[in-house]
């Protein structure tokens, strides 16, 4: 079986089972990989969002809402929900000025509309690490300064389909208001 697997996705004879080995390790690392979790807005409260906008419907090109929007001030201190490693720090049409941060079991967190991002592509982070500025760049431009913040799991959790408009995707995002302690 395992010969099999490591036959279809290593071709490379020789270090066929060393690669398996190697690729099983690492994602069983980031899977056990000790969490900590911290707020994603300096100060932030109960009311700096709503509790009910994950998975909010009509929500313009994104049809639902896949995050929640966290309200603060300009430049606000926006801070790694996570440890993890910075995959992406740039910009991107909707999202603006974004930090993609992969962290423990496998999770994409990401930040959008950052007025500044204060960490490099491939730079580790801790969990309380200031990462970036609240703003308002991207598709938030001209709307009141918030932090866009989404979980994305890498491993689907097909558990949690529903049959809300594109329930489906909920096996990826997860909300994180689960992850808030406010
Ligand atoms: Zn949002």
């Amino acid at each position: 079986m395992i010969e099999n697997f490591s036959q279809t996705f290593f071709p490379m004879k020789k270090y066929r089972k060393y690669t398996f080995y190697c690729c099983t390790f690492v994602f069983c690392v980031g899977l056990v990989w000790p969490a900590m979790y911290t707020n994603p807005v300096k100060g932030m409260k109960q009311s700096s969002f709503h509790p009910d906008s994950f998975w909010y419907y009509p929500w313009g090109k994104s049809v639902t809402h896949k995050g929640i929007d966290i309200f603060a001030g300009l430049n606000t201190g926006v801070t790694s929900v996570t440890n993890g490693l910075v995959v992406y720090s740039g910009t991107m049409s909707r999202g603006g000025k974004v930090v993609l941060v992969l962290g423990p079991k496998w999770r994409l967190h990401y930040y959008a509309h950052l007025n500044q991002s204060g960490v490099e592509t491939l730079e580790w982070v801790g969990a309380g690490e200031t990462i970036g500025g609240v703003g308002n760049t991207g598709n938030a431009q001209g709307k009141p300064y918030h932090l866009h913040y989404s979980v994305v799991t890498l491993i689907p959790y097909f558990w949690r389909i529903d049959d809300s408009r594109q329930g489906w995707k909920k096996m990826f995002y997860l909300n994180p208001k689960d992850y808030f302690s406010v």
